[in-house]
């Protein structure tokens, strides 16, 4: 049963700390998820912002050639005369060698109609020469303000552009038009390297159909499915003929801002095959190409800020194991520490009741003690231990040759009292007589009670004169008390037999022996008085 308890305990002790490492764990992956994402925003934005400018950048130094190479008068007389097929192809050399020299895509001409009369790729097999460009937003801004400028895919060439336009005038007379083209294709030679580590770039045109990508096989995919009827813009347009795949397989796991959100891309086989990934999931940014209908879009992956908040989860809940293992090793050590003051306290206190258990058998040993020496009547020393004290006191005499007596007491027709007055009365009688006999007693006489109604007394360094002394004074208190019982007066008289120790006597029994006689001399003599015998 204990054994059952103690393992429940166990295992939700266990239950308790698994859940706590799972919570610690959650936490600390969606909090660094959640830091991850906000640093990536900031990211994103930061890119997205340099992606643009280094795609707008060289468009600007181009900015001043439409105007000077309108100047030239070949260009002018091109556009007057452009039914001279000598002046056209004049035109069309000029331009070519322009192109040449400035490193520009194409340059070339339009009439007052938007038709090309001349460029510089006069002579190549996709020549803009002969297309009307009238609908291009660049030609209808030259001839409404006198200049224009456009972000584009190239109709023809397919390559995405920047077209530069500018008003050919003579005389204020509304020639035509000047047109150059700066190619796109910064983006392909950006370190493509340096910018996949960080992040994926693609740029949309209006019909979000990507064109320019750092990856190639996201080139050429309608960044969400075309609808019916931009299918058929794109169809008419020719724009992307042989070239144009499937959409992006893009799902939105989740939208940050209006434009910000997590989505995942399932690639396609063959890249996922050299990349070895299926889906890759990217924070994406996307903003407008200034003066376009593009959009750019910069990807930054996610895997490294999952990674980051799986690595951060496993560290939380190592370290809050690490910290629930060093609270319970303190624990651990504290409780050894209480149950160790537990015992020392246990063992201190069975020693004092051990202590106290010495002291209880030390009094009782005493008692049994004086039991064992002491008469229970009257409390005087009883025959044992007066023998034993006065043969220890004998050896002393002994070697000092000094002096010791014996004074044998008995009382007179005790019987009798017993007899008339009763037992009891005979115990008072026998206790009234110690009290008569102690009174006069020195530190090292001994008294004892002897036997019955017989008393005895010891005095060291006394001879037989001062001893019957001694006991005669006794005799005449022991006569002269009054002792009453129920209101009659009883007479009290004892005999006392004296003894002296004699120098060489092996024992007291000789002495008490002679002491025992005198005593029965007294008795015979008429009681009442006391006898020596030497
Ligand atoms: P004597 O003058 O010859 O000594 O006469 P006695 O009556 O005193 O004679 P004895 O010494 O022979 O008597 C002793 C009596 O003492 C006998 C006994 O009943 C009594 N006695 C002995 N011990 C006790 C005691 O403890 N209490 C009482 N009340 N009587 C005792
Ligand atoms: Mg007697
Ligand atoms: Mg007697």
């Amino acid at each position: 049963m204990r054994m059952l308890s103690s393992s429940l305990l166990y295992l939700r002790n266990a239950f308790v700390i698994i859940t706590m490492l799972m919570i610690v764990a959650c936490c600390a992956y969606f909090w660094s998820l959640y830091q991850g994402v906000e640093n990536l925003r900031h990211e994103a934005e930061r890119r997205l912002s340099i992606v643009s400018a280094t795609m707008l950048t060289p468009t600007d130094k181009y900015s001043y050639l439409p105007a000077v190479i309108a100047e030239y008068p070949t260009i002018s007389l091109t556009l007057l005369l452009k039914y001279d097929a000598d002046i056209i192809l004049k035109g069309n050399q000029f331009l070519q060698k322009l192109k040449s020299e400035t490193g520009l895509a194409v340059i070339y001409l339009l009439d007052e109609q938007g038709m090309t009369i001349a460029s510089s790729n006069w002579q190549e097999k996709d020549t803009f020469v002969g297309h009307n460009y009238s609908f291009r937003p660049y030609f209808q801004d030259a001839i409404k303000h006198g200049e224009g400028q456009f972000y584009a895919m190239g109709t023809i060439s397919r390559v995405p552009g920047y077209y530069l336009s500018q008003a050919v005038r003579s005389d204020g007379v509304l020639l035509g038009v000047l047109v150059i083209k700066v190619n796109m294709d910064n983006l392909d030679s950006l370190d493509r390297v340096h910018v996949r580590k960080q992040s994926e770039v693609a740029v949309t045109d209006e019909n979000d159909i990507i064109f320019l990508s750092t990856i190639d096989d996201w080139k050429f995919r309608p960044f969400t499915a075309l609808d019916e009827k931009a299918k058929q813009k794109v169809k008419s347009t020719r724009q992307y003929e042989g070239v144009l795949k499937p959409p992006l397989q893009i799902t939105v796991e989740k939208k940050l801002s209006a434009n910000e959100s997590i989505v995942s891309i399932t690639n396609s086989i063959e890249s996922s095959a050299a990349d070895g990934k299926d889906m890759e999931s990217y924070l994406v940014r996307f903003a407008p190409f200034s003066g376009s209908s593009w959009m750019v879009r910069v990807f930054l992956p996610m895997e490294p800020v999952k990674q980051a908040a799986a690595r951060m989860a496993v560290l939380s809940a190592v370290m809050l194991l690490l910290l629930l293992l060093a609270l319970m090793y303190l624990m651990e050590i504290r409780s050894r520490v209480r149950d160790r003051e537990r015992s020392r306290m246990a063992l201190q206190q069975a020693h004092q009741a051990l202590e106290q258990k010495h002291a209880e058998l030390e009094k009782l040993s005493e008692d049994l003690r004086v039991v064992s020496i002491t008469d229970a009547l009257t409390g005087a020393y009883n025959r044992r231990y007066f023998i034993d004290t006065v043969v220890k006191s004998l050896e002393a005499t002994s070697k000092s040759g000094g002096a010791l007596s014996i004074i044998m007491i008995d009382m007179d027709y005790f019987k009798r009292i017993n007899d008339v007055f009763g037992h009891p009365v005979g115990d008072k009688v026998l206790q009234l007589l110690t009290t008569l006999c102690m009174q006069d007693l020195r530190v090292d006489d001994v008294f004892a009670r002897f036997g019955g109604e017989e008393f005895i007394m010891a005095l060291p360094g006394t001879d037989e004169v001062i001893a019957s002394q001694v006991a005669e004074r006794l005799r005449k208190r022991v006569m002269a008390h009054v002792f009453e019982v129920n209101g009659q007066v009883i007479n009290l008289t004892i005999s006392c037999g004296i003894s002296r120790y004699r120098l060489g006597e092996k024992g007291i029994d000789e002495v008490i022996k002679r002491a025992d006689d005198a005593l029965y001399q007294a008795k015979s003599n008429g009681r009442n008085q006391v006898v020596v015998q030497i």
